[in-house]
This record gives C-alpha cells, structure tokens and sequence, in this order.
C-alpha cells in the first residue's frame, strides 16, 4: 500500500467515523488535488466528490465514476460544461443562470438537482442570496422541471461565529422548507466546522483539507 493510500484511508476513515451518527451524504472536496486520489478514494469507498472549478472536474468525472458536485461560482458561459459532468450544482444564485440551465438540459433531456446558495451577509462577492431573495428564485426554479431542488447551501461567513451561523442557516432553511416541502437538504458545512454543521441540521457536508490535506491555493 502506497502512503498516500494509507494517508487519504485514516483520514477518510476518521471522518466517516465521526459523522456516522448523522449519516450525512459526505462529498469529498477534491480540487487542487490530482485525479490519482480520487481514484484511491473512489476505491476506499468515497461516492460523491465536490469540485470548485469547471475544468477540473470535467477532467476528473471523465476518470472516475461517481456522483460528482460542483460547488464554485457559476459563469454563465461554463454552465454547458458544467452540466456536462455535475450530477448536483451547490451555488445556484441567479434566475439568469436557472434559466439557462433549464434550456440547455432541455436539449438533452436530463436533469440536474441544485442547491440555492444562501448567503447570510448577503455579500454578493462570495455568492449566495440574501434569505429575502430565495424565495423569488425558488419560485423560478421550480418552473423548471429540469431542475430538481435539492435545498439550501451555504457557507457561514468568516466573521460570524460559527454555532450562531448554523443555527441562522438552520432556521432559513426550515422556513425555506416550509414553502418547498421537497427541498428538505442542507448542504452546510467543511472541514474546519462540519459536526457542529451536523448538530444543526446539515444533510450534505463538503470536505477537503480535512480528508486529502492543505491546499496551496483556493
Ligand atoms: C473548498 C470548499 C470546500 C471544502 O473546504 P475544506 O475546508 O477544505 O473542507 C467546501 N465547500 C466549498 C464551497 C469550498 O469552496
């Protein structure tokens, strides 16, 4: 056994542990890394991968079979490709974009599940909707019958605190529940916060550093 296969198993294995009274769905964060760990991880078990740009998970979905996410900002002319290899988008913030993936996969026929981004400072450099705003593009969305609405996603923002910030997104996404009953997912939480994202409700968490180790850049 190689010790990068040794390395990605014990940490994989101590995530899994840890989470596995919430079994959550756990979406390996592989960008930076190459395409070799997530074959070993593929082969450890992992199932779902998340990528924050475009091109490399193009690259990597080609290589290994899995329900693959995508998490990053959406450009309007990348949502071709990205509907090419995601399974599942989590950054869906703009009724523009919707629209345009609800064309494009009309062509097709195939259907992607979204998550909205809810940002709950609302500021627009990092992505994500102000609660208010949800609701109107939820309403758009589900006009789409190519897209099938998961939930809410969101990343708490670095000044908050973090118990605070999930129970914030926690209490948004219930209330975003009540008016979307199947959109009962949250997909909250990374590898500086998740079991406290699992304590108040996450469904879905995206790791990275945590299972594969630090990155040089993103
Ligand atoms: C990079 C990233 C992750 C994973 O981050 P880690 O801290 O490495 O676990 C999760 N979600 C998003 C949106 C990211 O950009």
């Amino acid at each position: 056994m190689t010790n990068r296969r040794k390395e990605l198993e014990e940490n994989l294995r101590a995530v899994e542990a840890e989470i596995a009274p919430y079994s959550p769905t756990l979406i390996v964060v592989t960008k930076t890394y190459p395409l070799n760990d997530v074959e070993i991880l593929k082969d450890l078990g992992a199932d779902n991968f998340g990528e924050n740009r475009s091109s490399e998970g193009l690259e990597k979905a080609a290589g290994v079979k899995a329900t693959w996410h995508y998490q990053g900002e959406i450009q309007s002319k990348k949502i071709r490709e990205i509907l090419s290899w995601a399974d599942c988008i989590h950054s869906l913030d703009s009724a523009a974009h919707a629209a345009k993936i609800s064309r494009t996969l009309d062509e097709s026929g195939e259907k992607v599940d979204a998550f909205l981004q809810l940002s709950l400072d609302g500021d627009p450099n990092r992505g994500g909707l102000a609660e208010s705003d949800l609701l109107q593009l939820a309403e758009e969305v589900s006009k789409y019958p190519q897209i099938n609405l998961l939930g809410l996603m969101s990343v708490p923002p670095v000044e908050y605190e973090v118990g605070k910030a999930f129970k914030e997104i926690s209490l948004a996404h219930q209330r975003f529940n009540a008016h979307y009953p199947a959109a009962k997912f949250l997909s909250a939480g990374m590898s500086g916060d998740y079991l406290i994202a699992l304590d108040h409700g996450a469904t879905h968490i995206r790791i990275g550093s945590k299972i594969l180790g630090a990155r040089q850049y993103h």
